[in-house]
């Protein structure tokens, strides 16, 4: 009879937490961006951001032809594939970012590298460079002594990251940053984290430009952020 109870209180134990963690990922709204929308045109749940700027407006820093090739190829294909996996699974509707919190395999590269890219096209400006202020700036000082060192520290990163990735510039929920480095697709949102500003280091996102000089490419990427959309990303976290 004793040894019943126990398992009964055993499995009761096992039922709480189930739905303890099943709650917690329920409530993990997307946050660090809008909610999708349908594409009417297509039908597909998915679709590819438009530019806020046209092509050749982030040159020098990345050419016409890059962006022709990043934005209207491998983005293009990124968000295809996604569409193309996702339907009849379990997650088709989802948000995006719950995708990428949820999947896994192909489906996870897709909707990894769509929310990726995402992040990383808006996050630039033909009126971009500069530095963060405000609350932002606050914290990346606290964190790195100084928003010179925190630029240093996050091309270090990207520099040194094997093969194909990105560096992350992300923040907990209680306003602490840290710089990643994610392998392939992956996003800072599958560690809980909100996604601030990210460094694609695939070579397809320099390799016409700066050819093999990685370290060159990040560094002329500051001359094209938009921090005031960096800003935003970290006040909505
Ligand atoms: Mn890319």
């Amino acid at each position: 009879m004793r040894g019943m109870h126990r398992k009964i209180n055993f499995i009761t134990m096992k039922i709480l937490i189930f739905t303890t963690l099943l709650l917690a990922l329920l409530s993990n709204e997307a946050q660090c961006r809008p909610p999708n929308e349908l594409n009417e045109s297509t039908q597909t749940f998915y679709k590819q951001i438009v530019l806020p700027y046209a092509l050749d407006a982030l040159e020098p820093v990345i050419s016409r032809r890059t962006m022709e090739l990043h934005y209207g190829k491998h983005l293009t294909a990124y968000v295809d594939n996604l569409n193309r996996l996702i339907k009849g699974t379990a997650l088709e509707g989802e948000e995006l970012e719950n995708v990428v919190l949820m999947a896994e395999g192909p489906l996870l590269d897709n909707a990894g590298q769509t929310l990726n890219h995402e992040l990383y096209f808006l996050q630039f400006s033909p009126d971009g460079g500069g530095e963060p202020t405000g609350k932002l700036r606050r914290a990346m000082t606290h964190r790195w002594g100084s928003v010179e060192n925190f630029m240093t520290a996050m091309e270090e990163a990207g520099r040194t990251l094997f093969g194909s990735g990105w560096v992350w510039l992300a923040a907990d929920r209680g306003g602490n940053l840290y710089i990643l480095q994610e392998e392939n697709g992956l996003n800072p949102v599958r560690r809980e984290l909100c996604p601030l500003l990210g460094f694609d280091v695939w070579e397809h996102a320099y390799y016409l430009d700066y050819e093999n000089r990685r370290g060159d490419h990040l560094k002329a990427l500051w001359q094209i952020v938009n921090w005031p959309e960096v800003e935003r990303r970290y006040e909505n976290n």
